[in-house]
């Protein structure tokens, strides 16, 4: 692939300047297809998050914050079609530092479009409302920013995530500080790069790249931030909330999940069996949001698995620029993490792999996409989070068991049913403990419109949708006397 580097990597956007690390330390940025080194980046500490949350707090208190909603809607609209317009820019950069196949890579790109657009259309629609009270009042509320917003984001799908949590940050008047992935950080500096160029103010946007236990948990404990937002593991969740809940901020927490499909002896298994699979090796499985379990009615259950079994001994595995359905994991780290959860799973019958193909560099960080049949409900691999292309098959023999089942583990991210009964649909949907309930469908096309977020160990908060612009802002009640 021709270099496409366009700017320099290695500096941190600090009030509308692009510069080093103060301490001028840097951090190699590998590419998962091939292990090799892309580029460094700046390795931001304490003083760069320092730096960053008072420029955006100087942003507040500049033209930013007086800045009207029609306009801030309008900035980010606008950022949403110069990142439509540089979408293959956007989409290498991300095949070359996460390793995306360049189709998802593109879906990604397009994706974080479409957030700058909804959330640009959506700044000056959020209202407040007018409460009837005593005789002589007149009460009413106010929609207001936090102020400074921290946003913490992980390396498996930084585009979208920087958009659903940045973009409505913005849409409602914050100034944001990014603490991108230390893995995969290119888009967030190239993104940034495009917002400037498409008229954000300086210091509504700042990123500093570095080390999560460094400049993360910088970002997560600074005194002048009054909202986090977290995507991540449970582990770093957790402290990031400690550290916010020193200063008694608000955090929004995203931190995975183990969600489960559940398939009835009534579905169509036409229409489910893509997304029985496709949810489980998007993204090579690193995906928050991935179904890990299928549980399927023991009736269909032998079909179901023959089916899946045949789709997966079709998976290729390859370089991100191969464009295949796999590409590498992030890293080699995250690889033998896997590779550790598929020698756990040395007793369980695997029902099919997929392969890597021939060209796939050895250097790379590439593992076979595995389905697994048979798995007992509390085995390992199916309580907990692989974060890589691994599907447990687990029969069940009616809806309560199925029922049970989906809901034993500690995560609550997202939960699919399929099925022809509708008495049933709308059972399970009340009753599946998830953030996200889908019948007869599997993630509904990942719409910037539908509220996200888990219960449970998969987190609190919402984004996405209109609702995340409720988390991003704070209610002010007015009571006026009048008498
Ligand atoms: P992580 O949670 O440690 O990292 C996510 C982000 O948090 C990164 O930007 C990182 O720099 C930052 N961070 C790390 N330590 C921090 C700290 N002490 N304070 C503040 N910020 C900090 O995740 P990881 O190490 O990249 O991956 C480990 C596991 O997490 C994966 O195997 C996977 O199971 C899970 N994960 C989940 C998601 C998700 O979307 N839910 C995303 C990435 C990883």
């Amino acid at each position: 692939m021709s270099d496409p580097l366009w700017f320099d990597p290695a500096l941190c956007l600090i009030g509308g300047n692009w510069r080093p690390a103060a301490s001028g330390g840097t951090l190699p940025l590998a590419n998962p297809s091939d292990g090799s080194e892309i580029c460094r980046i700046a390795r931001g500490s304490a003083a760069d998050i320092d730096a960053a949350v008072h420029a955006a707090g100087a942003a507040l208190d500049g033209g930013w914050g007086q800045m009207s909603a029609l306009e801030r809607g309008r900035i980010l609209t606008r950022i949403g079609q110069f990142v439509l317009e540089r979408v293959e820019l956007l989409a290498a950069l991300e095949a070359m530092d996460v390793g995306k196949p360049l189709a998802q890579a593109r879906a990604d790109a397009v994706a974080l479009a479409r957030y700058c657009e909804f959330y640009g259309g959506a700044a000056d629609k959020v209202t407040g409302e007018t409460i009837p009270y005593l005789d002589g009042y007149t009460v009413y509320t106010l929609r207001e920013p936090h102020g400074v917003t921290g946003h913490i984001v992980p390396w498996n799908y930084p585009m979208q995530i920087i958009g659903r949590s940045v973009g409505a940050a913005l849409a409602m008047g914050n100034a944001c500080v990014l603490k991108p992935a230390e893995e995969a950080c290119l888009t967030a500096l190239a993104f940034a790069h495009i917002a400037m160029e498409a008229g954000l103010p300086a210091g509504a946007l700042n990123v500093v790249p570095g080390l999560g236990r460094d400049a993360g948990a910088a970002l997560a404990g600074h005194p002048g931030v009054q909202h986090i937002s977290f995507t991540g593991s449970v582990r770093t969740g957790a402290l990031v909330q400690q550290a916010a809940g020193a200063n008694v901020v608000p955090v929004t927490l995203e931190l995975g999940g183990k969600s489960p499909q559940l398939v009835f002896d009534d579905a169509d298994l036409d229409a489910a069996l893509p997304f029985l699979v496709n949810a489980g090796i998007q993204n090579a499985g690193q995906t928050c949001s991935a179904s890990s379990r299928i549980l399927v009615q023991r009736a269909v259950y032998d079909d179901v698995k023959a089916r899946m079994a045949a789709a997966y001994g079709a998976l290729t595995v390859g370089p991100a620029v191969a464009d295949l359905r796999l590409g590498p994991l992030i890293s080699a780290r995250q690889k033998q993490i896997v590779e550790g959860y598929l020698q756990q799973g040395a007793d369980l019958p695997v029902a099919a792999q997929g392969s890597i193909v021939p060209q796939a560099p050895k250097t790379g960080a590439y593992v076979r996409p595995t389905l697994f049949a048979d798995v007992p409900e509390d085995h390992v691999l199916a309580r907990e989070e692989i974060f890589g292309p691994v599907q447990v098959l687990i029969p069940f023999d009616t809806e309560e068991d199925a029922l049970r089942i989906a809901n034993a583990t500690d995560y609550g991210l997202v939960a699919s049913v399929w099925t022809r009964d509708g008495a049933r649909q709308m059972r399970l949907a009340k009753r599946l403990r998830a953030g996200q309930v889908f019948l007869n469908n599997y993630g509904a096309g990942g719409g910037v419109e539908l509220p996200f977020g888990g219960v449970g160990k998969s987190g609190h908060g919402r984004e996405k949708g209109f609702e995340a612009l409720y988390g991003f802002s704070q209610l002010k009640t007015v009571a006026a006397h009048h008498g």
